[in-house]
């Protein structure tokens, strides 16, 4: 199928975006990488009067350290986490991340800004961010506003955005030094979404630990204060203490009724957390 006809306009820098957002806000559709709006517009699920393209906006393609945090721009590829022309505050975790992300073309155009404003369930970063503690600025002619992900994504293809805003950068914070990584997914072929993801950041020598179940048909399940998982505490024994009747628990709390699909998600946890102590 093709797309129902739009308008396109290219602006040249961020406030000339905004504006045009603005003025058509019922109407308009932004455009970064097109590899998720791309396949919408031709199958007709969204038909905007108009699509305002920002992959021309150098505004949005900083990538820089500021303080204990890389601050990426919304335009920022999986390509370049991937190849490493951003900063490495994370120690390999989104490199990882990103190399593992559908298959080298779709990576060479999509970006982080829109994979996040996309709010695909089963997309990497909305697990893998939330994990990682990461924050995300919106703007507008209003100004600008900061939010963590786990609050940025509100459900399957929804995300907080109001009419008129904009992803302009994602904030994350460096990982510690003593802080272990492990991120798994389940898909059924390579390059395909996955259907469970595990993401762990999980840091013994603070007690402390942040774990995403990802993939479940909605928002991910982001445990903040995860010492329930291990035994009540987070220490170097954690791999051994890990509990997979809570992790079950708390898939029966988010409503996931199938005894199979939560064996899956617990698996690819505890692959994580393997993963992490390895
Ligand atoms: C075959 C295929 C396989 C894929 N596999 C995976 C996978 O395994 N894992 C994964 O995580 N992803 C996967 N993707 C998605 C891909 O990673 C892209 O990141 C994702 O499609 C969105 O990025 P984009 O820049 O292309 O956004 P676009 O397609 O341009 O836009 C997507 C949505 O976000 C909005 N948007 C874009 N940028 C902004 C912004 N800055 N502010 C506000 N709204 C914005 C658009 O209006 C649109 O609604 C796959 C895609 C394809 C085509």
């Amino acid at each position: 199928m093709k797309p129902a006809p739009f308008s396109y306009e290219r602006p040249r820098d961020l406030d000339a975006a905004l504006s045009m957002l603005a003025a058509n806000s019922a109407s308009a559709k932004i455009i970064a990488g097109g590899q998720s709006l791309g396949p919408m517009l031709n199958l007709r699920l969204v038909q905007p009067e108009l699509i305002v393209d920002i992959s021309g906006l150098a505004e949005l393609k900083r990538a820089e350290v500021v303080g204990n945090e890389l601050v990426l721009g919304a335009l920022v590829t999986h390509a370049d986490i991937e190849d490493g022309r951003t900063a490495d505050v994370t120690r390999g975790a989104m490199r990882g991340v990103a190399a593992n992300i559908a298959y080298r073309a779709v990576r060479n155009r999509g970006t982080i800004g829109g994979s996040l404003s996309h709010a695909d369930p089963a997309a990497d970063w909305i697990s893998a961010l939330a994990a990682l503690g990461a924050r995300v600025t919106l703007r507008s002619l209003a100004g600008a506003r900061t939010l963590a992900v786990d609050a940025f994504v509100l459900g399957a293809l929804e995300s907080a955005l109001h009419p008129g805003e904009i992803v302009e950068a994602i904030h994350v914070p460096a990982r510690a030094a003593s802080a272990h990584w492990g991120y798994a997914k389940s898909c059924r072929k390579t390059g395909e979404f996955a259907h469970a993801i595990g993401a762990v950041l999980i840091n013994p020598a603070a007690a402390s630990a942040r774990v995403v179940i990802g993939a479940i048909d909605t928002t991910p399940i982001v445990v903040t204060d995860a010492a329930e998982l291990f035994g009540g505490r987070i220490a170097a024994d954690y791999k051994q203490r890990f509990d997979v009747r809570v992790a079950d628990a708390l898939l029966v709390g988010a409503g996931i009724d199938d005894a199979a699909q939560r064996h899956i998600h617990v698996s690819v946890l505890k692959r994580a957390v393997l993963e992490a102590a390895a």
